[in-house]
């Protein structure tokens, strides 16, 4: 009998459902015990239900597992969701009122029931803003920002399965993703944002997004200026960078990698095709700081979409809460 804690996986089946299967398969602490997604996959064995995507097989045991219907009936107490965001916004305050913890990756308004139930929601940010956060946070600490810029391009994994049309995509860029940019820039500022109590303050800087989609499997690149409150040398930022470390280093937690923000020192680097899967597809990786004639200094960011902006930080965020005694 394993003594690990039992966990569900709503929309499994998708693309960020499928690296919960992945991620979870040797996981220490969370084991893999009920999956549940739409009425196209009910009742059948996962390995056939889900159109695998992903370079390493599909666990023989989940692959066998059957796809219940997405109902809290039956479903462990612990969730992770990674539901189309119209479903989501229904589903998962469905479960939270039953009593399961829901990490998702969808946002949310309220938590009503959370007295009621002893159910809640966490929900993860926009998958740009995390992979910008992580590279601004040891900036921010360290020099103050005033202004950032951000022009992301985003890869099409990032659209779910199937996702962007290849007639759209092939040899083409589409300088429009729905609600991206505002998402990233009201998020990157509540995540730099402090909590007083009541609730979150946005961080005091400006910033603007500028977001597309781009021919690339996995990773979002963007393209970064900022102007710091502080004045500070190349070589200062970049030890900002490498040295940078948070609560998940500090309490250890299995997904957390040893060195969350990376910078390379390539001229031509972070690109997706090869800087992607750093930390397990946890690290950002940052390259190509240089003077800005516009802000102060300018750098490339990537970040891998499905790992670290949508499943590696749920499982963080499951990680942290269990760490923090919010699993029981
Ligand atoms: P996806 O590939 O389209 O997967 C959607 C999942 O939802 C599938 O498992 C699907 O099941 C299930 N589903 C659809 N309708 C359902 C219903 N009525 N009841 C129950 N399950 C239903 O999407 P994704 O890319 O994995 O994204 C999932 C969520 O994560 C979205 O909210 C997205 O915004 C967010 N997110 C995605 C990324 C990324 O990089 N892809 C990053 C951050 C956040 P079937 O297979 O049975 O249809």
């Amino acid at each position: 009998m394993s003594n690990k804690i039992p966990v569900g996986i709503l929309g499994a089946t998708g693309i960020v459902g499928q690296r919960f299967v992945q991620m979870l398969e040797h996981h220490p602490w969370f084991e893999v015990a009920w999956m549940a997604a739409s009425d196209r996959s009910e009742g059948r064995a996962y390995g056939e239900a889900a159109r695998w995507r992903l370079k390493t097989a599909i666990p023989d045991r989940v692959g066998k597992m059957v796809v219940s219907p997405a109902k809290p009936e039956g479903a462990p107490k612990v969730i992770f969701a990674a539901l189309d965001a119209s479903i989501a916004a229904e589903m998962e305050p469905a479960f939270a009122a039953a009593g399961c913890i829901v990490v998702s990756n969808s946002s949310i308004e309220t938590q009503a029931w959370r007295k009621k139930s002893g159910g809640f929601v966490v929900t993860n940010p926009n998958c740009s803003a995390i992979g910008l956060v992580l590279a601004l946070a040891p900036l921010d600490q360290q020099f103050g920002l005033e202004t950032v810029m951000a022009v992301t391009m985003q890869a099409v994994s990032g659209a779910g399965y199937p996702g962007v049309a290849s007639l759209d995509i092939l040899g083409n860029v589409i300088p429009y993703i729905a609600k991206e940019e505002e998402k990233m820039e009201e998020e990157t500022l509540k995540l730099l944002g402090k909590l007083n109590g009541a609730g979150i303050v946005p961080g005091s800087f400006t910033m603007s997004a500028q977001c597309n989609r781009v021919a690339v499997e996995d990773g979002h690149t963007e393209s970064v200026s900022v102007k710091m409150k502080k004045k500070a040398k190349s070589e200062e930022i970049i030890a900002a960078w490498n040295s940078y470390t948070a609560e998940p280093q500090k309490l250890k937690l299995p997904s957390a990698p040893a060195q969350p923000v990376v910078y390379l020192e390539a001229s031509d680097r972070p690109q997706p095709r090869f800087d992607v899967e750093h930390g397990a597809g946890m690290t950002t990786t940052v390259g190509r700081l240089r003077p800005c004639k516009v802000l102060d200094w300018k750098f490339t960011v990537l970040s891998h979409n499905t790992i670290r902006g949508a499943a590696g930080a749920a499982l963080l965020n499951a990680e942290l809460l269990k760490a923090q005694g919010y699993l029981g």
